[in-house]
């Protein structure tokens, strides 16, 4: 079955997810037609969650679901620092200090209902399909054809390949220089209930408190983004790294293994990763792989496909910039399409360094919070004694060029 479109020009997005789902937002508001599908459900419950840095929050005020996200979560306000020993070493206010220069709070929130807002956003579902994956892909005279699961055959001006770290259009469009993304740790992520298993009126963490603590080759990051809601991660170094395409997949009995060695390690003060996992809601095992594609706009011959978000960069997750820069690489993406489109140009991949100060930032916290070398050791030991604003800059450094939706208001601009 073939579904022919010609004419208009129609984007083509391959997965549902975080940048799938802002993608369709963002073309719907610009009025541009699109068509999304996604292999399995929108927004699937797997316990895992997602943060909002401020400049995202930008965009999300533009496409209108920050309200909504930002009355879902509490914002984090304060984060402390503990050594291998329990003991505090940095009672930081890097959150608060953050916060008062952009106005906007850092939000942590389930990764379902983030999905689910962006999906009730749109107005026209019929441009959803779920069960309904992307299997190959071919040049066609008005652009780009792609094949479901199921042998339909859709058309469409241009394929955005929003599949996430496993793409099945990376695999296509990369050829022999397929991306040499590796795994040098692992995480154990989970959502909790605030309180210990056996004692309700205990809580591990206060409200929008962040726990970090440091071990040799682990660290782990507790945080209660919501109400009731601890979300929190156990990295891990591992021993021989995985190289794509071979990452492992976990199991229970893999988890299981994790938590004997390293379950009774404390995370903040008077709980373990042991006692969070008592109070469970969800979570799983994952590696955190690590790479920019080179290539992510093919344009042979006239097929036009361009990788965006994990199918394209993945950055390890300490410092939660992954989505974020997927929401990124969205605006960066509109911005050349929007003005453009009346000129029928060929976009360009300038979405791609940015991607890789994502990583390289990513990368460097998750060896500084696992202390890897020794000279990260020394930096974590003098981190106490520089100051929030010290810190805070690289944030604020890093947020300050990211790229909101220019066909729509500058939602600060509007409020000033
Ligand atoms: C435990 C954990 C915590 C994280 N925390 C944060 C955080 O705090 N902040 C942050 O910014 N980032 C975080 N990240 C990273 C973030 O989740 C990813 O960067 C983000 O999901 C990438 O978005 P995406 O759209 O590329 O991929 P995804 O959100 O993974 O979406 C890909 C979609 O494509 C679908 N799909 C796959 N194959 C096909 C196909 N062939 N055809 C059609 N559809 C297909 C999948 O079903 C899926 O719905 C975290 C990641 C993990 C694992």
């Amino acid at each position: 079955m073939s579904t022919e479109r010609k004419g208009a020009f129609r984007v083509l997005i391959a997965g549902g997810g975080v940048a799938g789902l802002t993608l369709a937002n963002a073309l719907e508001q610009a009025g541009i037609d699109y068509l999304l599908l996604e292999k399995r459900d929108i927004a699937p419950r797997m316990g895992a969650y997602i943060g909002v840095l401020c400049h995202t929050a930008r965009v999300f005020d533009q496409l209108g679901v920050w309200n909504r996200m930002r009355d879902a979560s509490l914002g984090l306000t304060g984060r402390q620092h503990f050594d291998e020993h329990g003991r505090l070493f940095e009672d930081s206010g890097v959150f608060k200090f953050i916060t008062g220069k952009t106005k906007r709070p850092f939000l942590f929130l389930e990764r379902h209902f983030y999905l689910q807002y962006l999906y009730d956003k749109l107005k026209d579902k019929s441009k959803i399909r779920t069960r309904c994956g992307v299997q190959a892909l071919t040049e066609t005279d008005g652009g780009v054809a792609v094949t479901t699961d199921a042998g339909e055959e859709i058309h469409g001006s241009i394929l955005l390949g929003a599949d996430g770290i496993h793409s099945t259009i990376r695999q296509i469009i990369s050829d022999a220089d397929n991306p040499r993304f590796t795994a040098h740790y692992r995480t154990l992520f989970a959502t909790s209930h605030n309180h210990f298993a056996d004692d309700p009126s205990r809580c591990f963490l206060p409200e929008s408190m962040v726990h970090n603590v440091y071990y040799r080759r682990s660290s782990g990051v507790a945080a209660v983004g919501a109400p009731d809601r601890v979300f929190w991660l156990l990295f891990v170094k591992i021993d021989s790294p995985a190289t794509m395409p071979n990452f492992p997949q976990y199991t229970e009995a893999d988890i299981e293994a994790t938590l004997r060695q390293y379950g009774d390690r404390s995370i903040g003060a008077g709980y373990t990763f042991n006692d969070l996992w008592a109070s469970p809601i969800g979570g799983g095992m994952v590696p955190m792989e690590e790479g920019v594609v080179d290539a992510a706009w093919h344009n042979k011959g006239g097929c036009n496909s361009l990788l965006t978000a994990t199918a394209s960069e993945k950055s390890t997750i300490n410092v939660g910039l992954g989505g974020n820069t997927a929401v990124e690489g969205v605006a960066t993406f509109m911005n050349l399409l929007v003005p453009l489109l009346a000129r029928n140009p060929k976009p360009s991949h300038s979405d791609v360094p940015r991607a890789r100060a994502c990583v390289t930032l990513s990368h460097y916290v998750t060896r500084f919070e696992a202390m890897d070398t020794w000279w990260l050791r020394m930096l974590r030991w003098l981190s106490p004694w520089f100051p929030d604003s010290v810190k805070a800059k690289a944030f604020l450094d890093f947020m300050k060029p990211a790229p909101i939706l220019n066909f729509l208001p500058d939602p600060d601009r509007s409020k000033a």
